[in-house]
């Protein structure tokens, strides 16, 4: 199969081959908006960032911005570092440990194995099968 043609394709591809080979503890949704702000801030200082993801009635939502995620890298790395977070979800769930660092040790690990999978092995053909 050919690589997809829009960075939306290519990242469900990039995702569906995460979630083949590593499992999170939750099925995984992907979801796509226009932009995405912290609605808790006060509007003159609202961040706006490239994904987000988090735990909603038994499903992990990650939640991607078309803004940010414009071109085929950068919506990528933002995949690869979202799916790091649920598959850390599970593990800090599983020691009890719902104070660890969001980006702490596991989720690093977890990213770099599959930065690695994606960038440096054949996770980058092979996910076009997805
Ligand atoms: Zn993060």
């Amino acid at each position: 199969m050919p690589q997809a043609k829009t960075v939306e394709k290519r990242v469900a591809q990039i995702l569906a081959y995460l979630e083949s080979k590593y499992a999170a503890g939750y099925p995984v949704e992907l979801k796509w908006r226009k932009i995405l702000i912290d609605p808790d801030e006060p509007v003159k200082c609202r961040k706006e960032y490239a994904a987000e993801t988090y735990l909603e009635s038994g499903k992990i939502i990650i939640l991607m911005s078309r803004k940010r995620n414009r071109t085929y890298d950068y919506a990528i790395d933002t995949i690869i570092h979202e799916y790091a977070h649920a598959r850390d979800w599970r593990h800090a769930r599983i020691e009890g440990r719902e104070d660890r660092k969001i980006h702490g040790p596991e989720w690093a690990l977890y990213y770099g194995e599959m930065y690695t999978d994606i960038h440096d092995e054949d996770g980058w053909k092979l996910s076009r099968e997805f």
